[in-house]
């Protein structure tokens, strides 16, 4: 325990006396009933980018497994062994959840590594081969013309996204929910600095800011 962060230790006092008292009811009954979240968000391993926090979730209510970049593998029952697949796998077929939230975000460092191609990035190193999953074989990621580093950043930013829903759709159990309509696939981008949220309109293939007003939030066009 010495070693233990002295931070996390006041944390937990901190959860002891304020939160637990006004929740201890629902954990009992997650315990003696077993969760059973509607949501499972895919987001990154980000400190800054906590989906319990963005979306103010309680406890059982949110099924969450975060990486770097917030990346979905394509279906591969190689007999390896896939943290992602094995999280979606328990969250579509034993919960029966109805609905996936990619959950990407502004600066996001594994999208930064993996476009600069700075250190520890070589073929070699987890990031690097973690990234890669991310572009098909023969595809080219490269700044545009009159691009800027951001505006690059934020496009692959938001491709992840794109990229991850697609490949959630090649999990047949996935596939299968989504077509009877019983399961829900979604994208979110999440701004850091302003703490801004935009929800992708998967017909437009944009992302749609929700903007916060008195009491209520409503979509809104553009990004
Ligand atoms: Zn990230």
């Amino acid at each position: 325990m010495l070693s233990f962060p002295k931070h996390l230790l006041d944390g937990y006092l901190a959860f002891t006396s304020q939160r637990l008292p006004t929740e201890q009811a629902r954990y009992r009954e997650l315990s003696e009933r077993g969760q059973s979240p509607e949501v499972m968000v895919i987001g990154c391993c980000d400190s800054r980018v906590s989906p319990e926090v963005i979306f103010d979730a309680g406890p059982g209510e949110l099924f969450v497994v975060r990486n770097v970049a917030n990346l979905v593998p394509v279906y591969a029952p190689d007999g390896g062994a896939h943290g992602v697949s094995a999280a979606l796998e328990y969250a579509v077929r034993a919960l029966h959840i109805k609905h996936i939230v990619v959950l990407g975000h502004a600066q996001c460092g594994g999208i930064r590594a993996f476009i600069d191609k700075i250190e520890p990035l070589s073929p070699g190193d987890f990031i690097g081969r973690w990234m890669s999953m991310f572009i098909k074989p023969g595809e080219q990621v490269g700044q545009r013309d009159h691009e800027t580093m951001i505006d690059f950043a934020t496009r692959i930013e938001k491709a992840a996204i794109f990229r991850s829903l697609e490949n959630l759709m090649t999990f047949p159990f996935v596939r299968t929910q989504v077509e009877r309509g019983e399961l829900h696939l979604h994208g979110a981008y999440f701004g850091v600095a302003e703490g801004s949220l935009s929800v992708l309109d998967r017909t437009a293939k944009e992302f749609r800011s929700v903007r916060v007003e008195v009491g209520q939030s409503r979509m809104a066009s553009g990004e």
